[in-house]
C-alpha cells in the first residue's frame, strides 16, 4: 500500500468511528473535540491520530476512552489501537510531531515478565483492567523532564534521582516521600520508575497504589492464591508502593506487606513508598512495619512556593500551546495556594475557557474561568458529596442514607454532613432530610464532633483535605 492510502484508510475508518462517537456525545464537544483531529494512518489495525494540542489528549483520555474504544471495536474490531500524535506549537502549523503513548488501546509492552507459573495480579481479571495499563502500571507521561523543581520538593527530588541512579542501595532503601495530597508524589515515584526502566530495561519496575495491592490481596486471599500473590510480589527489582497510609487498619494487608518486604530488602531489590504522613502517624500500623519505612531515606514535599506554582503553570501552557500574559501567570500563582493538582485543574479551567471563546487567554477570562470552578465548588449538590465521600470510604452512598450503625459508616456518615454544610447552602433541617431523613439535630451533632475531631486528629483533616481536592477537581473537569 502507498502511504497515501494508509491515509484514505484512515480517514475512512476514522469517519466510520466518528458516526458512532458522535451519537454519544453532545454537537458541542462532537465539534470542539472531534472534528480538529485529523486521521493519519491506518495500518495492520493500527490508527494514528493527529491532535492539535495536548490539552486534547488530556480530554480524551480523561473523558472519552470508553467511547473512542467502544468505536474502534466497533470499527475495527478487538485488536485495533489507537496512537496520538500531537502538534506541538499550533502557531506554526505542522512543524513538528510527538508521539504521545498511552492510547486507550495499545497492547502491553514486553515487561520483564516475572517468571513463569506465577500470574500477576494484574492480569487475573483481565476484564477489569483496562488494556491501555501496561503490565509495570507506569505512566510515560510522569518523568522527572516534566517535574519541576522547587523549593518544595527539592529534597524529595534529588533523593528519588539519586535511587533512580542506584536502585537497591542500603543507604536509600526504602525511600519514603510524604507530603499532603496532590503535591506530586505519585509524579516524582512514577518519574523514577520511568527513569530506571530507560536505563535499565531489564529490571522489572512495578507501581502498584495501596489500594490496588490491597485489593489484590484480598482476592487472593478469597481465591487460596495468597503464595502466587506473594511469589509474584516477590519478582519485583523495583517495588513502587503509592499511598502506604491506606495500611491503616489493615492488620492482614500489613502482614502479607511485611513478609514481601522482607524479601525484597534482602535480596537488595528497592522499596519506594509514599504516604500522606510520616510512619509513625499512620494510625495502627505495627511497629515492626513502621520501623522498616524509616531504615532508608525519608523525604517529605511542602506546598509549592510561588515560583515553581509559576513555572509548572509556564510548563503546561507551553506544552499545550498557549500563549499566557504574565499577569494571569501571577494571577493564578496567587490564586491557587495548596496543591498543585488543583493548580492543575485551574489551568485546565482557564485553557477550556480560552477553547470555548476561541480568544486568548487574558486576565478577564481567567477571573471568569475561575469564578466558575469555585462557583460550581459553592453550588456542589449534596448528591455529589455524597457520591464523593461515599467512594473515598469505599462505600455505597445508600449506607450514607441508611440507618446502619458500624464505625466506619457513621464517621462516613459525619465527614458527608459535615461537608454538606460547608459546602452548600443547605439548612442543617434540609441536610437531615437527605441523609435519610434524619432530624436537624443529629447533623447539628455531627458537625460538632467533625470539628472538634479536626482540632486533634490530622487523619481526619487530611481525608477531608482529599476529598476536597476531589471535588476542585471534578468541578474543573
Ligand atoms: P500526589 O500523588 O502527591 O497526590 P500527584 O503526583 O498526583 O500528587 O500530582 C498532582 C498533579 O500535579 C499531577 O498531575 C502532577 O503531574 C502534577 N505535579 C505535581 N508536582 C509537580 C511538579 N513538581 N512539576 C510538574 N507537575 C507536577
Ligand atoms: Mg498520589
Amino acid at each position: 500500500m502507498q502511504a497515501g492510502d494508509h491515509q484514505v484508510k484512515a480517514k475512512s475508518v476514522w469517519g466510520k468511528c466518528c458516526d458512532l462517537i458522535a451519537a454519544h456525545i453532545t454537537q458541542e464537544e462532537y465539534q470542539n473535540l472531534f472534528e480538529p483531529l485529523i486521521a493519519e494512518s491506518f495500518v495492520d489495525g493500527k490508527l494514528i491520530l493527529t491532535l492539535p494540542s495536548y490539552y486534547f489528549y488530556e480530554l480524551l483520555e480523561r473523558r472519552y476512552v470508553p467511547v473512542l474504544r467502544d468505536a474502534l471495536n466497533r470499527v475495527v474490531g478487538e485488536h485495533a489501537t489507537l496512537e496520538y500524535s500531537i502538534l506541538v506549537d499550533p502557531q506554526q502549523g505542522v512543524s513538528q510531531h510527538h508521539e504521545l503513548s498511552p492510547s486507550p488501546a495499545r497492547p502491553a509492552p514486553q515487561a520483564a515478565q516475572p517468571s513463569k507459573g506465577i500470574q500477576s495480579p494484574f492480569q487475573n481479571k483481565a476484564a477489569q483492567v483496562p488494556d491501555f495499563i501496561t503490565d509495570n502500571q507506569l505512566q510515560e507521561n510522569y518523568t522527572f523532564e516534566n517535574f519541576i523543581e522547587g523549593e518544595c520538593n527539592r529534597l524529595a527530588r534529588s533523593a528519588g534521582l539519586a535511587v533512580s541512579q542506584k536502585p537497591g542501595l542500603k543507604n536509600f532503601n526504602p525511600l519514603f516521600l510524604y507530603g499532603s495530597v496532590g503535591l506530586g508524589k505519585t509524579h516524582l515515584v512514577q518519574a523514577i520508575g520511568n527513569r530506571i526502566k530507560t536505563v535499565e530495561p531489564g529490571r522489572f519496575v512495578l507501581y502498584v497504589s495501596c489500594e490496588k495491592f490491597t485489593d489484590q490481596f484480598m482476592e487472593a486471599l478469597r481465591n487460596n492464591q495468597v503464595q502466587n500473590f506473594t511469589n509474584y510480589y516477590n519478582t519485583v527489582d523495583v517495588l513502587i508502593i503509592d499511598d502506604v497510609h491506606h495500611l491503616s487498619g489493615k492488620t492482614q494487608t500489613q502482614e502479607i506487606f511485611f513478609s514481601i518486604f522482607n524479601s525484597l530488602y534482602l535480596a537488595n531489590k528497592q522499596i519506594i513508598m509514599t504516604s500522606d504522613r510520616q510512619p509513625k502517624e499512620i494510625a495502627t500500623l505495627t511497629d515492626r512495619l513502621e520501623s522498616r519505612m524509616t531504615w532508608g531515606l525519608m523525604a517529605d514535599i511542602q506546598q509549592p512556593d510561588y515560583e515553581t506554582k509559576v513555572a509548572i503553570i509556564r510548563q503546561k501552557m507551553y506544552k499545550d500551546g498557549v500563549e499566557i500574559p504574565k499577569e494571569v501567570v501571577s494571577f493564578i500563582a496567587e490564586s491557587v495556594e495548596k496543591s498543585i493538582r488543583e493548580l492543575e485543574s485551574v489551568i485546565n479551567g482557564v485553557i477550556f475557557e480560552a477553547f470555548l471563546d476561541k480568544t486568548d487567554v487574558n486576565i478577564e477570562l481567567a477571573k471568569r474561568a475561575m469564578n466558575r470552578i469555585f462557583q460550581r465548588i459553592e453550588s456542589m449538590d449534596i448528591d455529589f458529596i455524597k457520591e464523593q465521600v461515599a467512594s473515598y470510604f469505599k462505600i455505597p452512598v445508600e449506607d450514607l442514607e441508611g440507618i446502619g450503625r458500624k464505625k466506619e459508616i457513621v464517621y462516613a456518615r459525619q465527614i458527608a454532613m459535615y461537608m454538606a454544610k460547608n459546602f452548600t447552602k443547605s439548612s442543617l433541617k434540609a441536610i437531615g432530610k437527605q441523609f435519610g431523613d434524619r432530624d436537624h439535630t443529629t447533623v447539628m451533632h455531627a458537625l460538632d464532633k467533625v470539628n472538634k475531631e479536626l482540632e486533634s486528629n490530622e487523619g481526619l483533616k487530611k481525608a477531608i483535605e482529599e476529598i476536597k481536592s476531589r471535588f476542585k477537581a471534578e468541578a474543573a473537569a
